[in-house]
Formats: C-alpha cells, structure tokens, sequence
C-alpha cells in the first residue's frame, strides 16, 4: 500500500464537480505535483487531503489510516492528520520573530521547551534562516518569508507536506533559486510532498511524478521525462509545452510506429510516420504531435522521402538564441524551432523533416 493512497474521491460545489473520482496513490518520500489550468480540480484535491473539504465520496488514507471516508464515515480534523502546508499567502505572523513563528506549531502541540529550541533551530538550519532567528517577520523579504513558512511546516515532522503554489508571489529570479532550494530541502528531510502548480516548467523541474489534470479528471501520471516525451493525449502534449498539433486520420500500424494521413495543401493527403497511435484503428481522427525543436528546416528538397512536408513560410521571430520559424502546409501551421539563421520571407517554399522517432500519434 502506497504512503498516501487517494481513491475515487468526487468533490463537488453545488452543480460544479470540482473533482470527478480520481484514483492517486503516492510513496513515501515521493514528490508528486498536481498540475493543471486554472479550474482543473487541482487545489480542491489538495484541500481534501488536508481536511479542508469534505469530499462527497472517496477515501483518503494516509500510511494505510483512513483520514477520509464516506463509505465509513470518517473525517479526521486537519490538525487530527499530522500535515505540513504551504500556502501561497506565506501566513506568518507579523507580530512574532522568526523563532516564534517557527515554534507555534509545537507550543500548540505542548512540546516542552528545550525540544522546542532544538527542534525550531533545526527548522531553521534547514531552510538557512538560522542566523535571522531573532528578528521580526515584518522585517523579511518574500523568499525570507516563504522559507519560514516552510520551516513551520516541517518543524512538528508531518507525515506529509501539501503545497499550494507557494511560489507564485515571487518574481521570477527568486521563484527558480526557491525551486532547487525547496527540492534540495525535500531530498534532505525526505518528506512525502504534494505540490500544486499550474506552471508546467515548476512541475517538471521539481516533481518525481507529475499528475496532469483537466476537468477534475486526471488526464497522466508520469515521470517528467515521459510526460514531456510521451504526453498521453493532445489535451497534455498542448499544455505541457509548445507542440505542433495536426489533425489526421489513423492508417495502419507499423511495428512500433503508427502511419496517419495528413491533409496538404495541393489536396492530396500525405502519410507520415511516428510513434504511438496503439489503442487507434484504421480511419479514426488522431492529433500528430510534433515539438519544433523535432523539426528540422530545409531550403532545397531533402534527400528522404519518408516524413517530409512541404509549406511556405507564414512568419519568422528572433529569440535570441534561436528563430521561431511559422510554416503553412495545407491546412495546418506548423512551428519550427531553428538554431541556426537562415534568410527567410513570408512565402518562401520550404520542406521540413522529422524523425518518426520524435512525432507522436495521440488519439482524444
Ligand atoms: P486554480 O489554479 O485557479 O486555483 P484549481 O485547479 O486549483 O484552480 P480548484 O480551485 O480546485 O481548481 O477549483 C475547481 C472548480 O471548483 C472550479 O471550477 C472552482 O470554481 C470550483 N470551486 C472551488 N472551490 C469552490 C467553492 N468553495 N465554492 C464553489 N466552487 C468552488
């Protein structure tokens, strides 16, 4: 059994289902990232594992203890379940020092003083604010802040942390140092973590697994490799990162490949290959996806005839260490991502690759 097992759990607000019977199972020590558009269900989870909200149905158990169920009726108080949070809106009390700050959540718990003093200063070390112990919260800045607000979180030792966007108040600079810190923290208490962003890059640069949601539905659970490599359908692939969509029709499969028609602009269709496309059968509308960084560019006709396609340029963007190229082909644009500079104007005939490899056949 896993360390926090989440099970069909529905959470709805009058008419509106918040979150549809998602199944979540995390291990110890794991960090797991919620990620998902605005909407998606994903704070709303992270509250029902706090205690937050009561769930219309499901069951939540923490080290195989149910903190939720509505088929037993069991809701445990948040302060019953022994959780970390970190919250967007750092809470900390202004009034206090960093120290008290930091040492409310065991003086709650009647923790005696010299475990206080030893357990707070820890706290502290941790997160590298020890030698700011005395001074008064107002008098912080906001990743100072945020790094107390984490060092209450984990002083009492909870079994699990919830976060929820704790870094979307900090410019951008501060919010990727505070990345590598929090998970360099994490490793180092090895605590059970689960993250909510809606920022894919926080998502795939912190997480050990990351899980997609659309729709109160969770749409993949994966490694961050593979859900930026083998995104389970077009919904991920697009959220995830810039990806070239196109619609086609499912021919055949070939091995590990799958070979779609594609609608070009002279009207006859084109076959491609890529991988994916398993669960497809012969005629269904699927989504190729292609990254622009997979596609290469090419001025004359190139020497393969698998997988090319022919289009003219639409626009070119300078981005400083490369050039976002727009193509038309038929009735799709396709974006081409070059890291060397050509001469291109707006209609010029080009021809572009991919390696099957590196297209991916989705279905809906
Ligand atoms: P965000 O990133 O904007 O916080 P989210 O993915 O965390 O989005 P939730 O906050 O979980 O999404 O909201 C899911 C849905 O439930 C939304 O449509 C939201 O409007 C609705 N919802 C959330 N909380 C409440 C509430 N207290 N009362 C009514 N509707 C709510």
């Amino acid at each position: 059994m896993a360390f926090l097992e989440i099970n069909k759990l529905v959470k709805k607000f009058g008419q509106e289902v918040a979150v549809a019977g998602i199944d979540l199972a995390v291990e110890k020590g794991e960090f797991v990232t919620l990620l998902g558009p605005s909407g998606c269900g994903k704070t709303t989870t992270l509250r029902c594992i706090a205690g937050l909200e009561h769930p219309d149905n499901g069951e939540i158990r923490i080290e195989g203890e149910p903190v939720t169920s509505t088929e037993q009726d069991i809701f445990l108080t948040p302060e019953d379940r022994n959780l970390g949070m970190v919250f967007q809106s750092y809470a900390v009390w202004p009034h206090m020092t960093v120290f008290d700050n930091v040492a409310f959540g065991l003086k709650i718990r009647r923790t005696g003083r010299a475990e206080t003093k030893e357990k707070t200063t820890k706290a502290l070390e941790l997160v590298g604010l020890a030698h700011l112990a005395d001074r008064y919260a107002t008098k912080l800045s906001g990743g100072q802040r945020q790094r107390v607000a984490l060092a209450r979180a984990i002083v009492y030792g909870p079994r699990v942390i919830l976060f929820d966007e704790p870094l979307s108040n900090l410019d951008a600079k501060l919010r990727e140092q505070m990345r590598i810190e929090l998970v360099r923290l994490q490793h180092e208490v090895g605590i059970t973590s689960v993250y909510v962003t809606h920022d894919q890059t926080e998502a795939l640069v912190m997480s050990d697994r990351v899980v997609v949601m659309d729709k109160g539905v969770i749409q993949q659970i994966d490694d961050p490799e593979t859900i930026y490599a083998r995104p389970a359908n077009a919904f991920v692939a697009n959220f995830i990162g810039v990806a070239n969509l196109l619609e086609g029709k499912f021919l055949s499969h070939e091995g590990k490949f799958a070979d779609i028609e594609i609608r070009t602009g002279n009207g006859a269709p084109l076959r491609l290959r890529a991988l994916g496309g398993e669960s497809a059968s012969p005629g269904q509308k699927v989504i190729l996806s292609l990254r622009p960084e997979d596609v290469h560019l090419h001025l004359q006709p190139p020497g393969q005839t698998l997988n090319v396609l022919e289009g003219a340029i639409i626009d070119t963007v300078y981005q400083g260490n490369f050039l976002d190229c727009q193509v038309q082909v038929g009735p799709h644009e396709v974006g081409v991502q070059m890291d060397h500079f050509e001469q291109l104007s707006p209609g010029q005939k080009v021809y572009m690759t991919f390696e099957p490899d590196h297209g991916l056949c989705l279905t809906e």
